[in-house]
């Protein structure tokens, strides 16, 4: 049996999985035992199972190319990336940050758009959820890519509409297209001031697949980087607010890109600004709603610090490092005669409790992997390719 490398790694190459009491501590605190061992258990076998079934149906020859990716996009959809995750802000239930977001409606006459790749869907990094926590589900839609009704929805959104009344629509994309303000007067003259503009969610591998997909005939509007703060006064790349969670391996200038909450908020500032900013007669809802949105980016930040158990990289008072606050509440728990522990579950060894549902003769049985075969030749393949270099370097003087 292999080990639960990461749970909710969702890729082909995952290990089956197995009892890791670590990975059930990653989404609740001891004083608050969400499930029990065997709930969690049953949980990622009813996933496992989901996902081994749709596989098989995506690697037979004959399922057409579009009907794979539904399902696989339905599959990302129901589940996320974690078994147990905050459907609104993609942390885990012990992080959820949901109540601490600040709410700004868009300035009128805008919607977002976040048309979301569904592997982002449930990354606990993502901040197009962000946008929508602080925008609020009237004037913001998360759509995933392949599942049905949100093709939908993004297909009227492409052709002008939205909720039904005709809109500007804009696509931001990273050069070349119009400035936000230029998109501004177009929405004007053509859709009264209406205007969607949509953001591309997804890592920069996958943004070039949804950006393929967009009708050529759709604006694209472009950030001026001077304006939107993402060029320094010396010249210099500003770090992306998000790259203290995420792990980049590419360049500096990677490095700066910014993130889509952050693109969208730096373009509704150009979009709105002021003719007067700062005067008492016209207040600034893009810089309003711009500084709204990255508070929050700020603070979603700090909390998946806090999930990974990091000190927090904004220095917010958001959220607390998980082994500080399960400190805290074993002292609280003991200080009240209590006892403190992993919840209900945890008197049999996780070990038994996984082999009573999955061994032999188990009930709920793991349907058989249909990715094993590939997987065990990608594993031998990397385990040649280090002992190759292994040998390369002990050969070096
Ligand atoms: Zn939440």
């Amino acid at each position: 049996m292999g080990s639960l490398s990461r749970e909710g790694a969702t890729d082909g190459d995952e290990m089956p999985p197995a009892p890791d009491p670590v990975a059930l501590k990653m989404f609740t605190s001891p004083g608050k035992p969400l499930v029990t061992v065997e709930e969690y258990f049953r949980k990622y076998i009813e996933r496992e199972n989901d996902r081994r079934r749709r596989q098989r149906t995506v690697i037979q020859p004959d399922t057409p190319a579009a009907r794979r990716s539904a399902i696989m996009s339905e599959y990302f959809l129901k589940w996320g990336k974690l078994l147990y995750w905050c459907r609104r802000c993609y942390l885990l239930p012990a992080c959820c940050c949901c109540a601490r977001m600040r709410s700004v409606p868009p300035p009128p006459g805008l919607r977002v758009v976040v048309w979301m790749h569904e592997r982002e869907y449930g990354r606990g990094t993502n901040t197009g959820c962000v946008l929508l926590l602080t925008l609020g589900e009237e004037y913001c839609r998360v759509l995933l890519r392949g599942v049905g009704e949100h093709d939908e929805v993004i297909e009227e959104v492409w052709n002008g509409r939205f909720d039904g009344e005709a809109a500007t629509v804009g696509v931001l994309w990273p050069g070349g297209g119009v400035s936000p303000d230029e998109f501004k007067r177009i929405a004007d003259v053509r859709s009264g001031g209406r205007a969607v503009l949509v953001a591309l969610d997804a890592t920069w591998g996958q943004a070039r697949k949804l950006a393929g997909a967009v009708p050529s005939h759709v604006t694209k509007v472009s950030l001026t980087p001077e304006k939107a703060g993402v060029i320094g006064e010396g010249g210099e790349v500003v770090r992306s607010l998000l790259a203290p969670a995420r792990q980049y391996k590419g360049s500096l200038a990677d490095t700066g890109r910014i993130c889509t909450a952050e693109a969208v908020a730096y373009a509704l500032a150009e979009m709105y600004a002021a003719p007067d900013a700062g005067g008492a007669c016209c207040p600034d809802v893009g810089a309003t709603t711009r500084d709204a949105i990255l508070e929050n980016v700020r603070g979603k930040v700090d909390m998946v610090c806090a999930q990974s158990n990091r000190a927090a990289a904004h220095g917010t008072d958001w959220a607390e490092p998980r082994n500080q606050q399960w400190s805290r509440e074993a002292k609280q728990v003991r200080a009240a005669g209590g006892e403190y522990s992993f919840g209900p579950g945890t008197d049999r060894p996780p070990e038994e409790i996984w082999e009573a549902l999955v061994g032999p003769g188990g009930e709920c049985q793991l349907e058989a992997d249909p990715y094993a075969e590939k997987r065990m030749k990608v594993r031998e393949t990397n385990r040649a390719e280090a002992e190759r270099r292994k040998q390369e370097r002990s050969k070096r003087p």
